[in-house]
């Protein structure tokens, strides 16, 4: 699979574990649905399962034959699949009050079918409201963000916080004026990406239905975990994958104890969470399953702060065992993790976790690991580290914040602070 491509059901990419099929869905499920697939993942693939940081769904360890008799038997389990254009919206959407993005996101689905094979294939639509759950940090080509009465503000490229804002579009006129953007995209070749597009020379047919940006709501950004109400009669749970990843077995109890419970529907969600819907005490139940059977249940759970491929020995690119350093990371130096320092742990170079910068990134190289700092995990890295060095290099960084820490400092503050001469200093002699 060429760079820039991205997995699909029908598109299988092939990764250091095997291949690997990514099962995107525009609603929820149902637990036996669930269960179902975690069965397809012990029959076809390795018996491991993915909930990637957008929220889609990825079965490893497949052949090229398994995965083609995987898409038979998932397209036979009739799920509320994605095809096509990534358009994408909040788990809660149509729960919640406030502005339904779906029928605007299935409309810009069905508009972009006939530009399939002219788009980049990552390229991604993103439909912001202010809700429960919000997808500010989700790179996205083209984001439309409710704005405060009626209306959509458009932002070509990166965050909700990066992105460049193009004006403010009306509610009827969403779908068309998203349209005739992709039809843009689409005439500037299939590489184009919304942060590549020229602002000032945007096509007419765009920019007619453009008029300056209006107010948005500004509330502060939330990501509710745990048990929440999303209405007055349904309550979801929200539970998170430890590194993104579970054993297939696991989750099949997880289901399986959840359609016990009369669970009306599960869906994954972005930072590889799940969210299940139902009673109260149905979600209030399945909370102690979800704890038993690995999931990560608390919010400030300093595994949810850390981003880690499979790495060794489930890939066979890996030089580092990534999941077991997590774990250490996570119950023997919990002072890293104050929310501002997410930690990456690459099992190589090619940085299958997080492709974009983190702050912190160790990477497993031939020869022991590297230690980067606010960069990607291919940068010039601070610190050479020997082999296993690793859990002695995170620990002298849980000490140098806890002795060197000023008052009202992140974590990321004091580490800036220091520059990446002082982090390296901390770290003891060598390169
Ligand atoms: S980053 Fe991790 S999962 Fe990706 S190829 Fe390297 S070791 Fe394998």
């Amino acid at each position: 699979m060429a760079r820039g491509a991205c997995p699909a059901l029908d598109a299988p990419m092939l990764t250091g574990d095997g291949y690997l099929s990514r099962i995107a869905l525009i609603d929820a499920i149902t637990p036996d649905q669930l269960a179902a697939l975690c069965s397809l993942s012990i029959a076809h693939g390795n018996g491991m399962l993915d909930i990637s940081a957008r929220g889609n769904l990825q079965i490893r360890g497949l052949t090229l034959a398994s995965a083609a008799e995987l898409e038979a038997d998932v397209r036979a389990l009739d799920l509320p699949l994605r095809e096509g254009l990534a358009v994408e919206w909040s788990p809660l959407a149509g729960l919640e009050t406030g502005v339904d993005p779906r029928p605007l996101g299935l409309t810009i689905m069905e508009a972009a079918r006939t530009l399939r094979g002219s788009l980049a294939p990552k390229l991604s639509v993103v439909l912001e409201i202010d809700g429960l759950i919000r997808l500010d940090d989700l790179l996205a080509d083209i984001r439309l963000v409710a704005a405060a009465n009626a209306g959509w503000n458009v932002f070509l490229g990166g965050t909700r916080q990066t992105g460049r804002g193009i004006g403010c579009v009306s509610d009827e006129n969403a779908a068309d004026c998203v349209a005739a953007l992709l039809d843009h995209f689409a005439s500037l070749g299939p590489k184009t990406r919304g942060r590549q597009i020229d602002m000032s020379s945007l096509p007419e047919n765009v920019q007619h239905h453009l008029k300056p940006a209006t107010p948005l709501h500004r509330l502060p950004q939330q990501s509710l975990f745990g048990l929440f109400a999303v209405s007055h009669r349904t309550h979801a749970l929200r539970i998170a994958l430890p590194f993104g990843q579970i054993k297939a077995k696991a989750l099949a109890e997880f289901a399986q104890q959840a359609e016990g419970f009369c669970i009306e529907s599960i869906r994954p969600a972005p930072d590889h969470s799940l969210i299940v819907f139902g009673h109260e005490k149905a979600c209030a139940n399945l909370h102690g399953v979800a704890e038993q059977v690995g999931l990560i249940v608390k919010g400030d759970d300093p595994l949810r702060q850390i981003d880690a491929c499979p790495g060794s020995p489930s890939c066979n690119s890996a030089r580092l065992e990534t999941h077991a350093l997590g774990r250490f990371a996570a119950s023997e130096t919990p002072t890293l993790f104050d929310g501002s320092l997410r930690l990456h742990l690459s099992g190589c170079a090619k940085g299958c976790a997080h492709p974009t910068p983190s702050p912190l990134a160790l990477i497993g190289t031939e020869n022991g690991s590297h230690l980067v700092f606010c960069g990607k995990t291919t940068d010039t890295p601070i610190k050479h580290l020997a082999p296993t060095a690793e859990k002695a290099a995170l620990a002298a960084l849980a000490r140098l914040i806890e002795t060197t820490r000023r008052d009202g400092e992140t974590n990321h503050d004091c580490l800036v602070r220091l520059g990446p001469g002082g982090i390296a200093a901390a770290l003891g002699e060598g390169p």
